[in-house]
C-alpha cells in the first residue's frame, strides 16, 4: 500500500456509526431510551452513542427469536437453502471488507493491516465453512433387530444467546454464529460495551443476505446488564459464551438460577510455549514474540509464559528481548502499523499493574515495561519481556491480556511440563522441538486443548478450539462445535412383521 494512512483518517472522521439494538430485522432504541457513549481507544475520539440493552430489550430479542425459531422460517429451510444464504453473509461480509475493518480498528485499537488481513477474512471464512457443512453432515441410524429402526438425529437447540468478548469481535462472534445458524437456531448476540459496532453491522449484512428477520439479532449492553438478563432469561436453549473465566463462572450460575440452559464456556489462559535446546531457536524466538505482541498480547491463546531450557535461557530471553521493539505501538490507522492501543485505560492499568508486580516480585524486565504515546490520547503499553520468573509469581500465574512475555527456565523434560501444567488454565500450549519422540512426548503430557508443535496458531477451522480446567468446556470451530448448539434425539420406531 502507498501511504493511505490520510485515507483511514478521512473516512474514520466521514464514519456516522448506529449503535441502536437490532431486534426481528430491525434497527431499534432500547426500550428505555438510554445509551451510553463509545470512544476510541486510538485517540479517545468520540466514536457514537449505543444502545444500553436491559432485561426488557433482551426480552423483546428473545421474544423474536423464539417466534423465528417456533415458526421454522429458518430451521425449516432445508439445509442446502440455509447454505446459499449463509454464503451470501459471508459475501457481504467480503464486500464490506473496508468498513468492518475500520469500525474493529476504531472500537478496540488494533492495527488496521490486522482488522484487515485478518479479523475481516477470518470471519468471513468461519462463516462459508459451517455453510458448506451443513448439508454434508448425515444423521445416524442404530444397529438394530429387524423389528425396529432406530434414528438419531441432531435438531438445532432454539434460541442461542451468544455473549462474546472484545478483543477479537467479529471472529468470536462468527465462532458462535457460524454453527448455531446454520444448525438452524436463532440467535441473540451480546457484544461486549468495549467493541459493539461490528456485530451490528454483521447481523445488517446477515438480514440483507436474505437471512429472515428473527434469527439474528443484537442487543449491546453496558457491564453485565444485558449479558445477565441474556443468560438468566428462561427462553434462551442455550449460551455460548466467550469472556473470563471470572465471568464464565458466572455463566454457569445463572443457568443453575435458570432454566439449566447449556452453558458452553471459553475462557482465559496462560499458555505455555516450551523451547528445548535441539529446536529452531531462530523461528522460536520470532514466533514466541508474534504470538504475545500480536492484538496487543489481548489473546486468549497469547503464549505468555515462556519456557527454556537451562542452557540456553539468557541466550533465548535477550533474542526474545531484542525483537520487542519491532512491536513498538504506533498509529492504528497506519498500515504500516504492527501493535494498536489496549481496549481502554482500564485495560491499560491492568496491564501497567501487571508490570509493577513483577517488578516488585523480583523479576528482571529486559524490554518495554511502560506506557507509550500517552499524548496521542490513547491507551498503548510498550511490548514487555520479564525474565527470572517463576511459577509462582502472578505474572506467571495470572492471564494479564496484555504485550507482556515472563520467562522462565527448566531443567529438564519432566520440569519442564510440570511447570506448564501447573496452571490453572489449560487453553494452548507449544512445544519446540527437532526431536520427534520428544515432541510428542510432551505434546501428549501437556494439559491443554490445543498443542502447538513448532509453529503457533497456525490452525484453521478445521479443528476444535477450546480449553481444558478453567480455560473452559466445549469447543468452537470444527464440526464438533454443531455438538453445541443441536440436541441429539433418538426416534426408535417398532416395526411389525409381516
Ligand atoms: P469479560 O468476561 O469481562 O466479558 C465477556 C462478555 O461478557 C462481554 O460481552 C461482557 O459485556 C459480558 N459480561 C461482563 N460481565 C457480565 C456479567 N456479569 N454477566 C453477563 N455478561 C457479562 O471478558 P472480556 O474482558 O470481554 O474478554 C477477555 C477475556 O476473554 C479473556 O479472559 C480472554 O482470555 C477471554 N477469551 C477467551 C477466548 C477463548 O476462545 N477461550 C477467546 C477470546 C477471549
Amino acid at each position: 500500500m502507498n501511504n493511505p494512512t490520510p485515507n483511514w483518517r478521512e473516512r474514520a472522521a466521514a464514519l456516522a456509526l448506529d449503535g441502536r439494538a437490532l431486534v426481528d430485522g430491525q434497527r431499534v432504541a432500547g426500550v428505555s431510551g438510554e445509551t451510553f457513549e463509545k470512544r476510541s481507544p486510538i485517540d479517545g475520539r468520540r466514536l457514537g452513542d449505543v444502545v444500553r440493552g436491559r432485561a426488557e430489550d433482551v426480552d423483546r430479542a428473545v421474544a423474536a427469536a423464539r417466534a423465528a425459531f417456533d415458526d421454522r422460517r429458518w430451521a425449516g429451510k432445508a439445509p442446502a437453502v440455509r447454505k446459499k444464504i449463509l454464503q451470501r453473509f459471508a459475501d457481504g461480509i467480503l464486500a464490506a471488507k473496508e468498513e468492518l475493518a475500520l469500525l474493529e480498528t476504531l472500537d478496540m485499537g488494533k492495527p488496521i493491516r490486522w482488522s484487515l488481513a485478518v479479523d475481516v477474512p477470518a470471519t468471513a471464512r468461519c462463516i462459508t465453512w459451517y455453510a458448506e457443512a451443513v448439508d454434508k453432515v448425515y444423521d445416524e441410524i442404530a444397529p438394530t433387530a429387524d423389528n425396529a429402526l432406530a434414528l438419531i438425529t441432531r435438531e438445532p437447540m432454539g434460541v442461542v444467546g451468544a455473549i462474546v468478548p472484545w478483543n477479537y469481535p467479529m471472529i468470536m462472534a462468527a465462532w458462535k454464529l457460524g454453527p448455531a445458524l446454520a444448525a438452524g437456531n436463532s440467535v441473540v448476540l451480546k457484544p461486549s460495551e468495549k467493541s459493539p459496532f461490528t456485530a451490528l453491522r454483521l447481523a445488517e449484512i446477515a438480514i440483507e443476505a436474505g437471512l429472515p428477520p428473527g434469527v439474528f439479532n443484537v442487543v449491546p449492553g453496558y457491564g453485565g446488564e444485558a449479558g445477565e438478563a441474556l443468560a438468566l432469561h428462561p427462553d434462551v436453549d442455550a449460551i455460548g459464551f466467550t469472556g473470563s473465566t471470572r465471568i464464565g463462572r458466572r455463566m454457569l450460575e445463572y443457568a443453575g438460577r435458570s432454566n439449566l440452559k447449556r452453558v458452553y464456556n471459553e475462557l482465559g489462559g496462560k499458555s505455555a510455549f516450551l523451547v528445548f535446546p535441539d529446536a529452531d531457536l531462530g523461528r522460536a524466538a520470532e514466533t514466541v514474540a508474534d504470538s504475545i505482541f500480536f492484538n496487543q498480547g489481548e489473546s486468549c491463546n497469547a503464549p505468555s509464559r515462556l519456557l527454556v531450557h537451562d542452557s540456553i535461557a539468557d541466550e533465548f530471553a535477550a533474542r526474545v528481548a531484542a525483537l520487542a521493539p519491532k512491536y513498538t505501538p504506533a498509529d492504528p490507522l497506519d498500515p504500516a502499523t504492527v501493535m494498536g492501543a489496549l481496549v481502554d485505560e482500564q485495560q491499560m492499568s491492568t496491564v501497567l499493574g501487571y508490570i509493577d508486580a513483577g517488578l516488585a516480585e523480583g523479576a528482571s524486565c529486559l524490554a518495554g515495561g511502560r506506557r507509550a504515546r500517552a499524548d496521542s490520547g490513547g491507551f498503548y503499553v510498550e511490548p514487555t519481556v520479564f525474565a527470572g520468573v517463576t511459577n509462582t509469581m502472578r505474572i506467571a500465574r495470572e492471564e494479564i491480556f496484555g504485550p507482556v512475555l515472563s520467562v522462565l527456565r527448566f531443567a529438564d523434560e519432566a520440569q519442564a511440563v510440570a511447570m506448564a501444567n501447573a496452571s490453572a488454565y489449560g487453553l494452548q500450549a507449544s512445544v519446540w522441538s527437532d526431536n520427534v519422540h520428544r515432541a510428542h512426548r510432551v505434546a501428549r503430557a501437556l494439559r491443554a486443548g490445543t498443542v502447538h508443535v513448532n509453529q503457533y496458531d497456525e490452525d484453521d477451522m478445521t479443528v476444535p478450539f477450546g480449553g481444558y480446567k478453567q480455560s473452559g468446556n466445549g469447543r468452537d470451530k470444527s464440526l464438533h462445535a454443531f455438538d453445541k448448539y443441536t440436541e441429539l434425539k433418538t426416534t426408535w420406531l417398532r416395526i411389525n412383521p409381516a
